[in-house]
């Protein structure tokens, strides 16, 4: 380039400088955590720009959610001086599929204002089909052919693509009637899924060559964060976009981590990792080794532990951050739950006092149910906290039942929106009404809000529930027409008031009813920041990320799994138990395999941690209201002495004097019980690793009982109230 090297490069090492200046030809980085990987994508990114190779238009850009896109954006922003105004292609493969699709839709039967369904709604969907099919859907669950649904698009396969064993796999052979009779509904409604958001653009680049060209030559850049936890079907799509003609360079730049792939049970495949140079001759496969994020100790304790991982390309980790100051790995016992939140709030509350931020730490837990803990502690405390990565605030009932509002005034079509509320709050239009309307709706091919205006104009209904219809359809004519011109949380607002939904829970007198307002009034607060009701919407249905303050400083608790990327001064890992984590479920359903994911998402929790990692387990966890003693997690065993340490143990710990921990150094209350000599929140500070020594590494067996956790990682659990 000649000239004056620019300051956004300054910084680099030589690998790291590398990856940004290889511009032409396909580039693999693949490196350990805290390597700089995401660093070096977004230097890239502003590299491109500065040189000016290409408009910001030109780049594509994968992320792995949507706050590291956000994250990103800010990121050049600064480095190139605010010029990414007009980047628009910036996102998780999620969100850049639903922009595609906006633009193409009709080319796979669809119109530009599609709905796209979650989980909860394309479960119902399927149940209704199974029905309509004559099948038992105890027999047959929704929900079991929703999971595989999305496997096969995970994989890329539609209808017709899936192999014969698991076609019939599902009712008797009739998987794949169902699932072509699934799409052809889907279409029905002008609507898709998750998968579809993939699958879609896949068929319509496939189809349309001409297009695909179009593209081609649109997208001069193409990167990929995270790239270890893409799926077939995103690797697909991803090799369409960076197809070129011979001679022409594929300009596409990965960069992933395989002991960082915690995504397999949703079809992650981290062997496009091991593929990337079959599949983009000419490769240059770039590796790092700094780590710039984490002390010695916490990046000695990672390596050591997902050393014990076969499957593995294996790698050099080293940092140059090693200060006597530095603090080892802590592992801390706790009680029971409760005693594990109250001691890490005090543990919060030690750093807050000593000047530490909120917003530098964070709990990372195995599953979502135990975040309950956590936040009921800190609101007691009065200490800030944010949920992050979940979408638990938009999986309320009455959060749900106000969105449905919302979507039907936006897309009068979206009949699942109508089944939800048309009788919510009861106005007696019960299940015969709606099966009316269903069937009427079903025989001319047209939404149910629209059947219900053609149907009130007939005597098919009784008097009573053809005025109540009437009523309703007026409101939602009301509403629709006011959609362009009020604003949006205006209208919503009008929305829940004139439905009657708000009094709904204002005359409830559950104990719940009062949250469940405050929830409706933060959802109103929430959709503040958009422009309009369509952009809330779409928001909502990709959401990975709870809505935040961003200017509060909090603590931030989330799932290990919505954690990758992400860097904080002191991190809480909670929960470290047989069973809960490594979880059960992956150990029953995936061996070894399953075991080694675990791992990989143990690695990633540490990781997180610049300066601080503090460990927890407990010996006892209430699941499904019953008590339950635990055994310490097989990954403690696997931390190595020298970079770790046990922590004092909480008073209550060894004051219960329990022993029966199996052969696990953790074992013994005995060198806990007087690690505790002053009683009463002042604790301790005895370092226990000469103590527990002979009990090193000694654990033969895990014959633990079977816990039945709920659900776990990102997607959070069942949906409350339903
Ligand atoms: P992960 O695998 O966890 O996603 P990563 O490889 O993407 O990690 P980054 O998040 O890009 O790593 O970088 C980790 C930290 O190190 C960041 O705070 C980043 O700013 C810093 N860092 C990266 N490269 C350098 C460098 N050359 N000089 C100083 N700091 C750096
Ligand atoms: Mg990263």
């Amino acid at each position: 380039d000649g000239g004056k090297r620019p300051d956004y490069l300054a910084g680099l090492n030589p690998e790291q400088t590398e990856a940004v200046e290889t511009l032409e030809g396909p580039v693999l980085v693949l490196a350990g955590a805290g390597t700089g990987k995401t660093r070096v994508l977004t230097t890239r990114i502003a590299h491109i720009l500065n040189t000016g190779r290409a408009f910001p238009s030109q780049i594509l850009a994968v992320t792995f959610t949507n706050k590291a896109a956000r994250e990103m954006k800010e990121r050049i922003a600064l480095l190139v001086g605010g010029a990414v105004e007009g980047m628009p292609w910036l996102g998780t493969f999620h969100s850049i599929g639903v922009k595609l699709l906006r633009r193409h839709a009709e080319l796979v039967g669809l119109s530009s204002d599609f709905t796209i369904l979650d989980t909860d709604d394309v479960v119902r969907l399927i149940k209704q089909l199974i029905q309509a099919e004559g099948l038992d859907d105890k027999r047959w669950p929704a929900k079991q052919f929703a999971g595989m649904i999305d496997t096969w698009k995970n994989k890329g396969l539609g209808p017709a693509d899936i192999p014969e064993g698991d076609a019939r796999a599902f009712a008797n052979g009739r998987g794949r009637d169902l699932y072509f009779a699934y799409q052809a509904r889907l279409s029905t409604l002008n609507a898709c899924d998750f998968g579809d958001l993939l699958m879609h653009p896949i068929a319509i680049f496939r189809k349309n060559p001409d297009l695909l060209r179009e593209y081609h030559g649109r997208f001069r850049y193409i990167l990929v964060d995270e790239y270890q936890d893409t799926n077939t079907a995103q690797y697909m799509w991803l090799r369409l976009l960076a197809q070129r003609n011979k001679g022409e360079p594929q300009n596409v730049c990965c960069v992933g981590d395989d002991d960082q792939s915690i995504y397999g049970w949703r079809g992650a495949e981290v062997d496009n990792i091991l593929r990337f140079e079959k599949d983009f001759p000419g490769a240059k496969v770039i590796k790092l080794e700094r780590n710039y994020r984490s002390t010695e100790h916490i990046l000695g304790a990672a390596a050591h532990l997902i050393a014990h991982n076969e499957g593995r390309l294996g790698k050099t980790l080293f940092t140059d951050r090693a200060d006597p100051d530095d603090v080892k790995v802590q592992v801390h016992a706790s009680w029971d739950s409760e005693e594990e939140a109250r001691a890490i709030g005090e543990e919060i509350e030690q750093l807050q006092r000593s000047k530490h931020l909120l917003n530098d730490m964070a709990i990372l837990v195995r599953a979502s149910f135990q975040m309950r803990e956590f936040e009921d502690r800190f609101v007691t405390l009065g200490l800030n906290y944010r949920v992050i990565g979940g979408p638990r605030f938009y999986e309320r009932l009455e959060i749900r039942d106000a969105m449905a509002y919302f979507r039907l005034v936006a897309q009068p079509a979206d009949d699942l929106a109508f089944e939800r509320i048309i009788n919510t709050p009861k106005r007696g239009l019960g299940d015969t009404t709606v099966r009316a309307l269903h069937d009427y709706a079903r025989a001319r091919d047209i939404p149910m809000l629209a059947a219900a205006a053609d149907i009130i104009e007939t005597d098919e209904l009784k008097p009573k529930a053809r005025k109540a219809l009437f009523d309703v359809i007026q409101s939602f004519r009301r509403w629709q027409e006011l959609l362009e011109n009020t604003p949006h949380t205006e209208l919503a607002e009008q929305i829940l008031e004139e439905s009657g939904y708000t009094d709904m829970w204002k005359n409830d007198k559950s104990a719940e009813a009062p949250g469940r307002l405050e929830n409706l009034k933060e959802l109103i607060r929430s959709m503040e920041s958009f422009e309009s009701m369509r952009g809330f919407l779409e928001h909502v249905s990709l959401v990975m990320d709870a809505e935040t303050n961003e200017n509060l400083d909090a603590v931030s608790i989330m799932t290990l799994h919505s954690a990758k990327g992400l860097e904080f001064d002191t991190v809480f890992l909670p929960g470290w138990e047989e069973g809960l984590f490594p979880h059960q479920r992956s150990l029953d359903e995936s061996g070894r395999a399953g075991l080694e994911e675990e791992r990989r998402l143990a690695y990633v929790g540490i990781t997180r941690a610049k300066r601080r990692c503090h460990i927890w387990f407990v010996s006892n966890r209430r699941i499904h209201g019953l008590w339950q003693s635990t055994l310490p997690s097989r990954f403690l065993d696997e931390l190595p002495e020298t970079h770790v340490e046990v922590a004092e143990m909480e008073q209550s710990y060894g004051g219960y004097g329990r022993g029966g921990y199996g052969q696990s150094r953790f074992d013994k209350a005995e060198p806990f019980a007087n690690s505790y000599s002053t009683p009463g929140w002042k604790r301790a500070q005895a370092n226990r690793t000469d103590a527990t020594r002979e009990n090193w590494g000694t654990r033969s067996g895990h014959a633990v009982e079977r816990i039945g956790y709920g659900e776990s990682g990102p997607k959070g659990r069942t949906i409350d109230g339903e």
